[in-house]
């Protein structure tokens, strides 16, 4: 299974004007990887996430599960499609139905799409995904709001696998729980994806989260792909003044890392995807800005082997960078 993203675009008609939430970006994931999708709140990652799951229709792209197009597909061909990759959201208490015990709301999406016969199996169904994420059956009978932050996770995880995707989008998916459970969660994370062969976009605004999880590293800026490359080489000699910044935003625990971090300062907010910047999206906020940046687009290329980035200037800026890690 291998998941292609082509050229993918999202605008919105508004009043004001159309806004381009996600501007033709394009990236590949394989079988049993992650690719992490990182950028500030605005970028267009969390509209990525809802077009891969096609809770939103794509302006235009492709989106190819083993070649075959999800962005177009409508009706039987759709609903077939989307249990092959399903979603896991930032906040499970909204994304839970408080009427429904845990049971209820796993049964329920057996049952809609026809993976059991009758009461009994639903039931034994409900039990092995319940222990698939680590839970009790007793929690069949709970409510979300008996239920701790990490348990109705677990849920909403155990939602997802309920149809038995190949792919899962977690869209933030440990944002809006306290800390002492997200190394629980992650960890539940990692071993279902070995165990069962999953896929995973792992969403989130946090490149030292990110670079945890991933096999590879996808960075948004305003609803462009401005960087992709192995985590290692994206987290730790990226190519691109903005993932520059956003990793110079992270601590580093080791003092001698610490120490070399070279501190970027981002200027100011992300400007309006009504109305982006001309040239390099980025050029009102970068420290290396010259006049060429606004008036022409840098295209995403590859600079060392399988890392990308779109910015004119990589190998001047970051000569140290080319070729010492392309993971
Ligand atoms: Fe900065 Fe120019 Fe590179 Fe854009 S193209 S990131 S403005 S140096």
């Amino acid at each position: 299974m291998t998941l292609v993203v082509e050229d993918l675009v999202k605008h919105y008609r508004t009043r004001e004007g159309p806004v381009r939430a996600v501007d033709g970006i394009s990236f590949a994931v394989e079988s049993g990887q992650t690719l992490g999708l990182v950028g500030e709140s605005g970028c267009g990652k969390s509209t990525t996430a809802k077009m891969l799951v096609r809770l939103v229709r794509p302006t235009s792209g492709r989106i190819l599960i083993d070649g075959e197009d999800i962005a177009s597909t409508r009706g039987a061909a759709l609903t077939r499609m989307r249990g092959r990759i399903q979603m896991v959201f930032q906040d499970p208490h909204a994304s839970l139905d408080p009427r429904l015990t845990a049971g209820s709301t796993l049964g329920e999406v057996l049952a809609v799409r026809r993976i059991v016969r009758d009461r009994v199996e639903r039931r034994a169904r409900v039990n092995e995904l319940l222990e698939l994420v680590g839970l009790t059956a007793s929690v069949a009978d709970r409510y979300p709001h008996q239920l701790s932050g990490g348990q109705r996770q677990r849920v909403g995880i155990a939602r997802a696998l309920a149809v038995e995707p190949e792919i899962i989008v977690l869209d933030e998916p440990l944002s809006a729980l306290d800390v002492s459970v997200r190394a629980e969660i992650m960890n539940l994370l990692t071993r279902l994806r070995d165990e069962l062969g999953l896929t995973y976009v792992f969403i989130s605004h946090d490149l030292g989260m990110v670079r945890h999880v991933s096999d590879r590293i996808a960075v948004m800026y305003l609803g462009q792909v401005i960087e992709l490359g192995g985590w290692r080489a994206v987290s730790d000699a990226p190519l691109h003044p903005y993932t520059r910044s956003l990793r110079d935003a992270v601590p580093v625990p080791d003092p001698e890392l610490e120490s070399q971090r070279l501190v970027t300062t981002l200027r100011g907010e992300v400007p309006d995807a009504l109305n982006p910047p001309a040239g390099c999206r980025f050029h009102p906020r970068c420290p290396h800005a010259e006049d060429r940046c606004q008036a022409e687009v840098p295209q995403l290329r590859e600079i060392t082997q399988r890392h990308e980035a779109a910015c004119h200037f990589s190998e001047q800026l970051y000569p140290e960078a080319r070729g010492l890690l392309s993971s």
